[in-house]
């Protein structure tokens, strides 16, 4: 038996918003599109994959390296030789690549590592989440906790605003909100956070996210002001790679940190165990296996967590798509990030599936799902027609 890779399709698509973050905002915003069709064990199947939200598309690495190196590389079959091995796709997508440096070809790869898993899931005819807990011995668990991330700054939202959308996600059945700080004052960022607190009052907890906008000194002072809050985290306060700054936070603050998204290998995923202070009774890790080399990387990083002490379950994944769903109700994550108003069709749920107490449960939907989402598969399904 024989699996190989027939075909890459990328398209780059704009998912531009008129929102900011502390750092950058989402007008000209772009993310790939990728369909990558298999024939393994006689059967033939085409997954579906696409960059996370915050970095841009990834049409040039991949079509002038990743998708070639794919197409040439010949049998790629696992041990069973009835599928498809993602492990073999992904070391032919990085021959000739040196170690280090990560910087956007890790998207790039994580792209088509989601269109690689979904097609091996679906040719195994079973959903990812359950290929993936038989693979690693677990029970899978359908029902994954996920929480409602917004609270961005655009022209003209003033508190009303902001205490109404975090209203909506409430009745939507989060019970988790986040709201982003850092580009404002910290005197008004502490206000708009007391606004979202008696909005929510009890019936949720409030995340607050400063996208790595503050130097030491501001991160600290924010410390000082946020610990007084009873806060579900303090995300990503500075710089992704300057772990000792996340190190010196945590001697100012007792509360639950929370960062990891914009680090792109198991390498540096290694580093911030080692050297950023996190605490792994309390802090929250934020890796997203679609920016970063995706799901084979991502293995790599859960054994890094484990020989560090971590629990899977501290693992919240940026990004919102259903591919991290999958794997937290596969390998046993704390929950997923979801943007209930933004970053469409991309991120969200299959349809009919309905938030309730903070959780989903996942459809059973071979490979990832995407089928089961009506307005995303529409743009995938024109894209392998083309
Ligand atoms: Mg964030």
């Amino acid at each position: 038996m024989s699996a190989r890779i027939i075909d890459v399709r990328e398209i780059t698509k704009p998912i531009a918003s008129p929102i900011r973050n502390a750092y950058i905002d989402f007008s000209k915003m772009t993310a790939s599109l990728v369909a990558v069709t298999i024939k393994a064990g006689g059967k033939r199947a085409t997954g579906y994959g696409f960059n996370s939200n915050g970095r841009y598309g990834q049409g040039g690495l991949i079509r002038e390296r990743f998708a070639p190196r794919l197409l040439e590389a010949g049998e790629l079959a696992d041990v069973t030789g009835e599928n498809l091995d993602p492990d073999k796709a992904w070391a032919a997508m990085m021959n000739n690549e040196k170690p280090g440096g990560h910087g956007e070809r890790s998207v790039a790869v994580g792209t088509l590592d989601m269109a690689i898993w979904d097609a091996v899931a679906k040719i195994a005819d079973k959903p990812l989440f359950r290929l993936l807990a038989e693979r690693h011995g677990r029970e899978a668990n359908r029902r994954v906790f996920v929480y409602a991330a917004g609270g961005y700054y655009y022209p003209g939202k003033d508190l009303a605003m902001l205490r109404a959308e975090m209203r909506r996600y409430l009745d939507r059945g989060y019970t988790v909100v986040k709201m982003k700080i850092g580009g404002d004052s910290l005197v008004q960022d502490a206000k708009r956070i007391e606004a979202v607190l008696s909005e929510i009052g009890s019936d949720a907890q409030l995340a607050v996210d400063a996208n790595g906008r503050f130097g030491l000194e501001t991160a600290i002072a924010y410390a000082k002001m946020l610990r007084d809050y009873p806060l579900f985290w303090y995300e990503e306060a500075g710089d992704p790679l300057d772990y000792a700054l996340q190190a010196a936070l945590a001697e100012f603050y007792p509360g639950a940190m929370a960062t990891g998204e914009n680090l792109f290998s198991h390498q540096d995923a290694r580093n911030l165990l080692r050297y950023g202070g996190m605490r792994s009774d309390r802090d929250w890790l934020q890796f997203d296996c679609a920016l970063s080399y995706g799901l084979c990387e991502y293995q790599r990083t859960l054994r890094e967590l484990s020989i560090a002490g971590w629990s899977p379950s501290r693992c919240i994944p940026h990004g919102g798509h259903q591919m991290s769903l999958n794997i937290a109700a596969g390998l046993g994550l704390g929950g997923n990030e979801s943007y209930p108003d933004l970053f469409q069709p991309y991120g969200g749920f299959p349809d009919g599936v309905r938030v309730e107490a903070g959780h989903i449960v996942m459809p059973e939907l071979p490979g990832i799902g995407f089928e089961g989402k009506s307005d995303l598969y529409a743009e995938m399904k024109a894209l392998s027609a083309t």
